[in-house]
Parts: structure tokens; C-alpha cells; sequence
């Protein structure tokens, strides 16, 4: 019997049946995470990390040891020349559009090779907006390669890479598609193509949610750029903003000079005390995404077994920490999601409904009880009401948490009488 909940006996004998089918993918998790555990350990001992470098700046924040060490970290764990590590990031868009205004000029031409990109970027791009600064507006140039059955094009992205193209772009991401998230060895294909083609190209590779789920990161294959969000999982569920790019160093360095001022780049940028968490975060995160990881694999089991479509299946490999459950309808979608909830942490007692939210066509309904507001590597689901119904999730800072927080949901879909078990 589980302890503190209430759990139909049916439901908890089919978790114990999810439990064994996702054993050998939580081997293979166990794995992962400890090289990138050991990985992160190894570059704080590489670089002498002391108490000193939680000591806050205010003001300009000239020579802060702690920012300037966190960036070297940061790079090593990435495979890169160099990195750029703040809280001055508001998000992962943000922290991707300071990386394309960073490097890219009027003329330049970026061609996505994962088809349209994630939603937030289509206003940084210029694919939809007006009047607000876009890419597109400054003249930069931008063409897309469509997926071909939902997997990358070699073909077309070969013939796409000419003189022409400045920057490649990759979203390693799923995001909220069902199309399977790239591994890294997709990207390390893609490189090779773009580089044979285009020596002088820039791969950029968006690293949201793909952060620590395999060995190698972007730029441990030849990407020459990579950014992504510390409230997802480069920041282990302990940072509690912030973004990072890291990459080559003159391309970083370009980056730091729109962050902050042409001249000034990284010299400046006060840390208020964000450090000790950002250092934190980044040594919990190998941790942290293990435990969503297997949160995903678990959910990805238990449903299926209920007879939902899950992708990525239970045993597939994956290139992020992103779940979809489809659901079949809108009443189990909001049961989900009310079960989800019902065992956060946070904001337990709030029953989540759907609603018209600005920037989506159809309603939504959303699940979050989270230390950090919007963080999505704490466990999270949410689902547009609408064909095919699907319930996207991410996250789950503790492994068990998760799995109560995932029978709920399946005790909320039984209660209402939508699960057959
Ligand atoms: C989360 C995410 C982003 C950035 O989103 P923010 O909400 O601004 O942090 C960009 N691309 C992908 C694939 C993402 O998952």
C-alpha cells in the first residue's frame, strides 16, 4: 500500500508493471547520469571553486570571480571555448535571441533545419509580428528546411547550405510538437553536412530541455553555439532565473555585447548574490534531469499500459526530457491535469480548468505547483484543448515525487470514470 495517498489497488499494480518495463531505461538513465555528474564534479575541481565566488556585487559588478568562473565552468561542461552564465536572462528566448542578434548582421541569412521553430521565436525571427525589432527588420534574411516525416532532412539541408547561409539553426527540442527530439548525434550529422558545404556557416543549436540527457552536449560535436534556459534544465530546479550561452569564444564574446553594451560585454553584470544558486543549480543538474528523465520514462510506461499513445514510448531513446500523452478528449485532459496538480507541492489545493490563453488558438488547460514560477523541470503538464488532444509534460525534481504526482492523475481519470484498468 502507498503511504500518505490514497490510490486505487488497481492503479498501483499497474505502476508496479510500469516500474519493471521502465527498468532498463532507468539503467541506461543511471548511466548517463553519472558521467555527466562526474563531468560537472571534475570542472568545479578544475577550477578551484571556493565560498569566495558566492560573494555578491552590487553596481557594475567589475571583477566578480564568481561570474567570471561559473562562465570557464560552464564552457568545460559544454564542450566549449567560452560561456556566458547570468540571471540577466529573463528566459530561454531571451537567452536565444541575444545569441541571434549577437552574431548575426544586416545581410546575413539564418536557415532552420528543424522546421519552424519554437513559438516564441517566430517574433524574434520575424516569421510573425511587426514593428517590434525582429531579425527580419534589421535584415537578416531567414529560410526554413522543413522535417520530412518528422525527422531531419539530410538531403534538403545539404542542397539548403550554400554561400548564402550565415547561421544554421537546430532546436534539439521537441518543444511542443510530436515529432521525436534530435540526439546528438543528429546534430553532430547536420554539422558535418553544413560545415562540408559552408566551412565559414554557424551551427546554433536552441539546447532547451536537451541539456545533460545524453553524454555529449552541441558543441562537444562541432555546433558552434548553444543556448538555453537555467529554469528548465541547465539550472537543476535550483536556479531561479537565468540563461546561458556558451560556444566559440569570439561568437560568445559578440553574444556578451548585446547583452550588455558594445565594448563592455562580459566586464560587467552585477551577480547580487545569484551565484551560490547558479553554481548549485549547474551541480544538481545532471541529478535533476536523471530524475525527470525517469519521471517521463515512468509516465511514458504507466500510460501506455492504460492503452494511451505515448511518444516518445517508454523505450525509446531521447534527446530531451519532453513526455506527450494523448489523451483522447478534452475530460480526460482536464482530469490529468487536476490530478497533477492535486500532488504539487505546490498550490496543491488548486484545481487547474481550461481557458483562452493569449497567443493560442484553442483553450488550455495547465497543471504547475512549482517552487520557481514557470519552471518547467519541475514536474508540469499542460494541453491545448484540441485535436489530437495530447497533454505535453516535462519535468519532476524528485523521481518519486513524479511518480505519486502520475497516479493521482491516473486515480483523478479513474474516479470520473475515464481509465480502463
Ligand atoms: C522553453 C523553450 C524555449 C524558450 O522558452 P522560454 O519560455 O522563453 O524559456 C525555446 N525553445 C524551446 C525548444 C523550448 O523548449
Amino acid at each position: 500500500m502507498i503511504p500518505f495517498f490514497k490510490i486505487d489497488e488497481k492503479i498501483e499494480r499497474a505502476s508496479d508493471i510500469a516500474l519493471k518495463k521502465a527498468s532498463e531505461q532507468f539503467k541506461k538513465i543511471d548511466e548517463i547520469t553519472e558521467y555527466n555528474q562526474l563531468k560537472v564534479l571534475s570542472a568545479f575541481i578544475n577550477n578551484g571553486v571556493s565560498e569566495s565566488h558566492f560573494v555578491s556585487t552590487t553596481g557594475y559588478g567589475y571583477g566578480d570571480r564568481g561570474r567570471e568562473t561559473l562562465d570557464k565552468i560552464w564552457a568545460e561542461v559544454f564542450g566549449a571555448e567560452d560561456a556566458l552564465v547570468r540571471h540577466n536572462f529573463t528566459c530561454g528566448t531571451h537567452t536565444l535571441a541575444t545569441a541571434l542578434f549577437g552574431v548575426l548582421r544586416p545581410g546575413d541569412k539564418m536557415l532552420s533545419v528543424t522546421g519552424t521553430p519554437y513559438d516564441t521565436i517566430h517574433n524574434v525571427i520575424g516569421i510573425s509580428g511587426s514593428g517590434m525589432g525582429s531579425l527580419k527588420e534589421f535584415g537578416v534574411a531567414y529560410d526554413e528546411v522543413p522535417l520530412k516525416d518528422d525527422r531531419l532532412d539530410y538531403e534538403a539541408i545539404e542542397k539548403a547550405v550554400d554561400e548564402s547561409v550565415t547561421m544554421v539553426y537546430i532546436q534539439r527540442s521537441r518543444g511542443y510538437e510530436l515529432r521525436p527530439s534530435l540526439l546528438i548525434e543528429e546534430i553532430e550529422r547536420v554539422v558535418k553536412i553544413a560545415k562540408k558545404k559552408n566551412p565559414s556557416v554557424i551551427v546554433m543549436v536552441d539546447n532547451c530541455y536537451g541539456e545533460f540527457v545524453q553524454k555529449k552536449e552541441p558543441c562537444d560535436v562541432g555546433a558552434d553555439l548553444c543556448a538555453g534556459s537555467l529554469i528548465k534544465n541547465a539550472g537543476g530546479g535550483i536556479a531561479s532565473t537565468g540563461g546561458y550561452i556558451a560556444g566559440r569564444h569570439d561568437l560568445v564574446e559578440k553574444c556578451a555585447y548585446r547583452l550588455t553594451t558594445p565594448g563592455l560585454g562580459k566586464e560587467v553584470g552585477a551577480t547580487l548574490g545569484h551565484n551560490r544558486e547558479l553554481y548549485m543549480g549547474l551541480f544538481y543538474a545532471p541529478h535533476t534531469v536523471g530524475e525527470a528523465l525517469k519521471s517521463a520514462v515512468y509516465i511514458s510506461a504507466l500510460f501506455s499500459g492504460f492503452g494511451f499513445k505515448t511518444t516518445p514510448a517508454y523505450d525509446a531513446e531521447r534527446g530531451d526530457i519532453v513526455q506527450s500523452l494523448g489523451l483522447e478528449n478534452e475530460e480526460r485532459l482536464v482530469a490529468f491535469c487536476k490530478g497533477i496538480q492535486s500532488g504539487s507541492p505546490i498550490d496543491s489545493y488548486l484545481s487547474p480548468e481550461p481557458w483562452d490563453m493569449p497567443g493560442y488558438d484553442s483553450k488550455v488547460v495547465m497543471a504547475a505547483g512549482a517552487f520557481t514560477m514557470g519552471s518547467s523541470i519541475e514536474l508540469s503538464a499542460d494541453a491545448p484543448i484540441r485535436e489530437p488532444f495530447y497533454a505535453w509534460i516535462q519535468g519532476g525534481l524528485t523521481f518519486h515525487s513524479a511518480k505519486i504526482c502520475a497516479m493521482l492523475a491516473a486515480q483523478q481519470m479513474l474516479e470520473r470514470g475515464l481509465l480502463d484498468v
